[in-house]
């Protein structure tokens, strides 16, 4: 017997990588799962995938970054089922580069999605949670929410924000019945690092080099999400090099800093274009 089983939960970015596997890993426990994402043709796909397990599956096209929409969906969900149980705020996307290279459009989207993506479901789920005397809010962050993480600047803004502000409410909400916890992986083998803009930067050269780091597939990264949501983790550490790397930056910051320092030059190195790609290339 599984605690996820009948519970109703919704799950964004649920078309790709980490949200698609969660998605699946609970209907696979007998979730009613809804599967909401920017991309129809991922969403239903993943949806099509969960035909054959014991939970249920549904595929909603949902814009994070529309508050409206993220209300209405998780208002919706409650009146149709008449419980929300999890809310995985977990849509997210990145931008590969220097501070000294953005527009302000790469602080904006990066920022609108996996901030305001975040706080857009915690604003419209918390206070039907806090009604009803339950529920469990997880939200993705990142290692790179817990330590500094040269070339991809937005992203580690918006991960230290969700982070901070998971742990937070986590204290608010303790009494009131309502858990909440932040997911932080290291590095998951997933569509992020092939869609996302990047600037001044040899894609290829990134990946090539990314290639020789294992990561973990967005399988197995859910499979330790949900075991860390079903022990009610404050954080939920995700590889064993995301948790190598918090466990050293809390013993020497120092150490961290020129690890990411070394990274850094060597991107610059090998990877670093002078001509910038346009905008929304
Ligand atoms: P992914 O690209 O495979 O999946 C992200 C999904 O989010 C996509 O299906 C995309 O369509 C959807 N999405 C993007 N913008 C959206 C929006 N505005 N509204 C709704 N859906 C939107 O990436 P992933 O690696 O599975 O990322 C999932 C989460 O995990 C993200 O928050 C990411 O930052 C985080 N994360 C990933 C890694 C990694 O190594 N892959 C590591 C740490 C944290």
């Amino acid at each position: 017997m599984t605690i996820f089983a009948d519970k109703v939960a919704i799950v964004t970015g649920g078309g790709s990588g980490i949200g698609r596997a969660l998605a699946l890993e609970l209907v696979g426990r007998g979730a009613r799962v809804i599967l909401a994402d920017l991309n129809r043709a991922r969403v239903e796909d993943a949806a099509a995938q969960a035909d054959s397990k014991p939970g249920t599956a549904d595929p909603v096209l949902l814009d994070v970054t529309d508050w409206v929409a993220v209300r209405k969906l998780v208002d919706d969900t409650y009146t149709r089922y008449g419980r929300l149980d999890y809310i995985f705020n977990n849509a997210g996307i990145g931008v590969g580069g220097e501070a000294r290279d953005y527009t302000i459009e790469d602080w904006k989207n990066v920022l609108d999605v996996n901030l305001y993506g975040v706080i857009h479901g915690i604003q419209a789920a918390y206070p039907l949670m806090v009604k009803q005397g339950f529920g469990h809010i997880v939200n993705t962050g990142s290692i790179e929410g817990l330590i500094p993480f040269p070339a991809t600047i937005s992203y580690a803004a918006s991960k230290h924000a969700v982070v901070g502000l998971s742990t937070t409410l986590r204290l608010e909400a303790v009494d009131l019945g309502v858990k909440v916890s932040v997911v932080c992986p290291g590095l998951i083998r997933t569509n992020i690092f092939t869609d996302s803009r990047v600037i001044n930067l040899n894609r290829q050269k990134m990946l090539d080099n990314m290639s020789k780091l294992k990561g973990m597939s967005p399988e197995n990264c859910a499979k330790a999400i949900l075991k860390g949501v079903e022990k009610n983790k404050a954080v939920i550490m995700v590889t064993v090099g995301a948790r190598f790397l918090w466990w050293l930056h809390r013993l020497s910051p120092a150490v961290v800093r020129a690890i990411m320092t070394y990274f850094l030059r060597r991107n610059r190195r090998e990877c670093r274009i002078e001509d910038p790609q346009p905008i929304n290339d």
